[in-house]
């Protein structure tokens, strides 16, 4: 199995001034292998490929010694892959009719990745391993940097990427043949509804990873991303807003990673076999309802914005759950969402109407009673089971 683990990088002063101009250089190496293909295209005709530019590599290190020499060959050949990669995607579009996309140069602060494609070549994760309490990485051209590392790495590391997010630097790492950690069977099995208020509800009525502090930081987003469209181009304050923007964006994609990893280990802890809704499904149908279920007047008058922060979250979720399901031998099965939320769980019956609110739900002809997403969780869980069974009786 592949694997990558991200981790806080802790430059010292000096460091993180050279991983500016290393991150620099490269954003200047993209540039000018962008604009030699473009130049040579429209003089001459002619298509430039990787191979050629990368040829070009040993001459201009050795022309700028002090400059792009410091810095890893192939994290350099990586970067050139990586313009190669954009023209890769241009030439598809127009191949398919859709001339669009042609590569862009990079602006400052446009350029945030580095990659050193092969462990050993230019970096060394884990530089110092007889270091008693903390672990470095070790970079062509900037040394031995400090690593937040809050889990083990397993299996075997294969790239190196350092990346910056506004004031901070990642470095991630890529590993290929990481076991998988099997878990025990616990011969259970579980229905997860995916709303608003909780990440999660399951079939057992409980709930798992409020969404309410997500929504929160989302209607901050949404009031800054307000007061950024009232500011003047290239003034001041509107710099100090993209600013808080990004902070705010970064703030959500944390909220709604730590919720997704805290939901699914829970689930996988748990239970053998795990039944949600088919979120493609359920976007399909979210047109013509509003939303997956009836999300409840407080979310429904919010903007937009605030809408597909949740729909990503549930998307997150998913695909983190995906991974831990199968490195953790469990099953996941997939239902169509249609009615989940509308049937009552013990006699079957369909109405809107048994849906009282968003949380309320009184079956009108049998008057069964239960939080709504408790209901619809257990309805999910059936449907599994259901789809399960047929295909193990095929
Ligand atoms: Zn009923």
């Amino acid at each position: 199995m592949r694997r990558a683990y991200k981790f806080l990088l802790r430059p010292t002063c000096r460091q993180e001034i050279v991983l500016m101009a290393c991150l620099e250089d490269h954003r200047q190496l993209y540039n000018g292998a962008l604009e030699h293909r473009r130049t040579a295209y429209r003089k001459a005709g002619v298509s430039v490929r990787y191979g050629d530019q990368s040829a070009e590599l040993k001459q201009i290190r050795a022309d700028d010694a002090g400059g792009q020499g410091r810095w890893s060959f192939s994290s350099q050949q990586a970067t050139l892959r990586r313009l190669d990669r954009a023209f890769g995607v241009f030439f598809a579009r127009v191949k398919a009719g859709r001339g669009r996309g042609y590569p862009r140069f990079k602006g400052r602060g446009w350029f945030d990745t580095v990659t050193w494609p092969k462990d050993g070549d230019g970096c060394r994760w884990n530089s110092q391993p007889e270091h008693p309490s903390a672990t470095f990485v070790r970079l062509r051209g900037i040394g031995h940097v400090r690593v937040h590392q809050h889990q083990t790495v397993k299996g075997r590391v294969k790239t190196v990427s350092v990346k910056r997010e506004g004031a901070r630097w990642f470095v991630i790492v890529s590993c290929d043949d990481v076991p998988a950690d099997t878990l025990r069977a616990t011969g259970a099995a579980v229905g997860v509804d995916l709303g608003v208020a909780w990440l999660v509800t399951t079939s057992e009525g409980e709930h798992v990873a409020n969404a309410r502090h997500q929504e929160a930081s989302a209607s901050r987003l949404a009031d800054a991303q307000r007061a950024l469209a009232r500011k003047e181009r290239g003034s001041r304050r509107r710099r100090r807003v993209v600013a808080q923007v990004a902070a705010l964006h970064a703030k959500v994609r944390r909220q709604r990673l730590d919720g997704a990893h805290k939901a699914a280990l829970a689930l996988v802890r748990g239970y053998d076999v795990i039944v949600h809704e088919d979120l493609r499904i359920a976007n399909m149908t979210r047109s013509a309802s509003g939303t997956i279920d009836t999300p409840g007047r407080n979310v429904a008058a919010k903007s937009g914005l605030n809408r597909s922060i949740l729909d990503a979250g549930w998307g997150v979720f998913l695909t983190v759950l995906a991974y831990k399901a199968e490195s953790a031998g469990r099953k996941l099965i997939a239902v169509n969402p249609a009615n989940t939320s509308r049937t009552c769980a013990p006699c079957g019956h369909i109405a809107a109407e048994n849906r009282v609110s968003q949380a309320v739900f009184t079956c009108t002809a049998c008057g069964h009673a239960a939080h709504a997403d408790v209901n619809a969780a257990v309805n999910i869980l059936r449907a599994g089971l259901a789809l399960r069974d047929a295909a193990g009786a095929a």
